[in-house]
């Protein structure tokens, strides 16, 4: 079979072309097998344990495997078909498997360990200590160190948190799926846009009923929220929306969140850490509890004021408007929605014509041209999986080959929501020679008409340099070792290269490289550039405070030993006292829905959104005190993050880049929150 398997074969770029799904199966076995046999040879070795015949052939083993699984899991991503996603489902367990066992292979851990404890006396560089201090940590966090009656307990631990994790997950998609609510007259839906009751009504007619449905999903939810005239119906809708896994029922997740909670904890303490989030915020930037909650709290004590003047300005326009006298939750989308269009009278239909999708990628491109000389040559020679995707060579300015770059910019079936970065092929120094990698972004643009070219919105031309941020992580990758390499550096320091390249929407000088009306060639005219500028900041204080609650619950969850904790909502409450605009609904609770720290990876992590921003503010600050062009700024960029990877620790590398720690103040001046 691997005979005739091109996954199999030695290939460089993906051989798109020649790979059938019944590849991927036999593909993936083989691969694990040869993992396997690598792993059993450093294991066997007869020789004492070093850095070279221990960590090093263990960060090179299963080359095959994380090839074929980032070609696999791509397209599952990208270009998927039930049967792709039938066999995700039953090679995702053998994945599992391999590295659970890798974990809790004693052999392995005992030669890590013995070259860990010798690492003082050992030269060993700057990433080869990185690299040891992650594997060995990649076991003792996962209780190598732990005398067999622990380890037992951990393991429960373990297998009862993702049975819990995955009842969360369950719960709150039956509680957004099983609603309705069903609008029969149109004289209630006054103020939704025309495509919005189409859509509402389309789900209607396929339910088989008269009239319009709206449900929890955000397709439906937000412009509901944001448009609807019908107070009554937003506050039904919103309440509903609000009380998912929180109704006394068979989908409650309050006894889910408090057993989490509390095992996560137990998890943490028998690992040597004094909570959850002290063991989280060991492998993150800000590294402790006591720094996040400063963070929190000192952009809590900057944003207040100008969220409580926000709140009062829109509860005096809903007060002239429609005579509401207190504003409730169901009202903030709507009104801030009404008062920002009447503000900026700025909409998509104004500036699309200014961002050809052609012209913002040759923008892109010219932007990292000028900040890091690297230059863009599409290519058409190289196997892609569908015929829309393009392909670039990129060099850089002493014409060295530095990553393929794969470009798929519009929504088709098969492709997921969103926008993302990924890696076909690793970046590492091998044998001497320094493997380049493959790079690749996928979006949903708006797609070309037979009249009109792909014309972006102002929110897609960000998403575009935001993803381009992340791929210049990887093309401009320098590291030996290909665990930390480009991208693969700690949670709250991996937004900075994407959002710091956003920056770059709101300059003129930026700008008039590339926003050209797409009929005229003129170049956008100044005062939209200042209209978007200013709108982006729209409500930024309410933003900001909405954003630090999520933060503190998270931390109020976490960072705390939970054990005395006995009611979901009134420990909310009190996470919620110092943030709190709107007053409180009863029926609802955010916990019980809380998805991304309760189901998915971002327990003690919430903070790191508002982290990340401070970063690029900062970050870009230095570029603009120095202009945004300019090329000792951009190379120590270059030099200090991009190219570093995860070598290093992030503080380093930053007060490396920018000469001192970061500092908010630079976001809260962006943001328009400093006085
Ligand atoms: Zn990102």
């Amino acid at each position: 079979m691997s005979q005739e398997n091109p996954l199999l074969q030695p290939f460089d770029a993906a051989p798109f072309s020649k790979i059938k799904n019944e590849h991927f199966k036999p593909a993936f076995q083989e691969a694990i097998a040869k993992a396997k046999a690598e792993i059993t040879s450093i294991t066997s070795n007869d020789e004492v344990p070093t850095f070279e015949n221990t960590l090093e052939a263990l960060e090179f083993a299963g080359e095959t495997l994380s090839r074929v699984s980032s070609i696999f899991f791509n397209l599952n991503s990208a270009e998927t078909n039930e049967e792709i996603q039938k066999i995700a489902q039953e090679v995702s367990p053998w994945l599992s498997e391999f590295s659970n066992d890798l974990t809790l292979n004693e052999e392995l851990f005992k030669r890590v360990k013995s070259v860990y404890e010798q690492k003082e006396n050992l030269e060993l560089s700057v990433e080869q200590k990185t690299l040891l201090d992650k594997h060995y940590k990649s076991f003792t966090r996962n209780g190598a160190n732990l005398p067999e009656d622990k380890k037992e307990q951990l393991r429960e631990i373990d297998k009862e948190l993702s049975k819990l994790s995955l009842s969360f997950g369950e719960n709150v998609l039956a509680e957004t799926n099983r609603y309705e609510l069903h609008v029969e007259d149109e004289k209630d839906l006054k103020g939704l846009p025309e495509s919005e009751l189409e859509n509402a009504n389309l789900l209607a007619k396929a339910k088989g009923k008269n009239g319009y449905i709206f449900t929890l999903q955000y397709p439906s939810y937000i412009p509901f929220m944001k448009y609807a005239e019908n107070r009554e119906l937003r506050k039904k809708l919103s309440i509903a929306f609000g009380a998912k896994g929180f109704q006394n029922d068979e989908y409650d997740n309050q006894e889910n969140v408090l057993k989490i909670a509390k095992l996560r904890h137990q998890r943490a303490n028998l690992l040597g850490f004094q909570t959850h989030a002290h063991f989280v915020l060991e492998e993150r930037m800000a590294k402790s509890p006591e720094k996040v909650n400063d963070f929190l709290n000192e952009m809590l004590e900057k944003a207040k004021p100008a969220a409580e003047k926000e709140f009062k300005e829109l509860e005096q326009f809903a007060k002239e408007l429609d005579g509401i006298d207190h504003l409730e939750k169901w009202d903030s989308a709507y009104y801030a929605e009404k008062l920002k269009q009447q503000r900026f009278q700025l909409d998509d239909e104004k500036l699309k014509p200014y961002f050809k999708l052609d012209n913002v990628i040759q923008g892109v491109f010219t932007v990292a041209k000028k900040l890091y000389d690297l230059h863009f040559k599409e290519v058409f020679n190289i196997d892609k999986y569908h015929e829309e995707v393009k392909t670039y060579e990129v060099y850089d300015g002493d014409h060295n080959f530095m990553a393929l770059f794969y470009a798929d910019f519009h929504p088709r079936e098969g492709k997921r929501n969103g926008a993302w970065m990924t890696i076909y092929k690793d970046q590492k120094v091998k044998d001497g020679k320094n493997e380049r990698p493959h790079v690749s972004n996928v979006c949903n643009f708006t797609r070309p008409t037979s009249k009109k070219p792909s014309l972006l919105t102002f929110n897609e031309v960000t998403t575009l340099f935001h993803e381009f941020g992340h791929a210049l992580h990887g093309m401009l990758a320098n590291s030996t070792y290909p665990s930390l390499s480009g991208a693969s550096v700690y949670w709250d320091f991996v937004e900075l290269p994407s959002q710091v390249l956003e920056n770059w929407c709101y300059e003129p000088e930026a700008l008039e490289l590339f926003a050209r009306h797409y009929e005229t060639d003129e170049v956008i005219p100044m005062e939209l550039i200042e209209k978007i500028k200013k709108s982006a900041n729209f409500h930024e204080g309410m933003q900001t405070v909405r954003q630090l609650s999520f933060g503190m619950l998270d931390m109020a969850w976490h960072a705390v030993d939970p054990s005395s904790i006995k009611s979901v909502k009134e420990n909310e409450l009190k996470a919620f006292e110092t943030t709190k605009l709107y007053p409180d609904v009863a029926e609802n609770c955010m916990s019980t829905s809380f998805s991304h720290i309760f189901q998915g990876g971002y327990s003690a992590g919430y903070y790191s959104y508002k982290w990340a921003e401070v970063l690029d503010a900062d970050a870009f600050a230095y570029f603009q005190e120095e202009g945004i062009f300019n090329k000792t700024v951009a190379n120590k960029f270059k030099d200090h993050i991009l190219s570093k990877g995860g070598t290093e620790d992030p503080m380093v590398l930053y007060k490396r880049f920018r000469g001192k720690e970061p500092n908010p103040e630079a976001l809260l001046k962006r943001a328009g929150l400093l006085k």
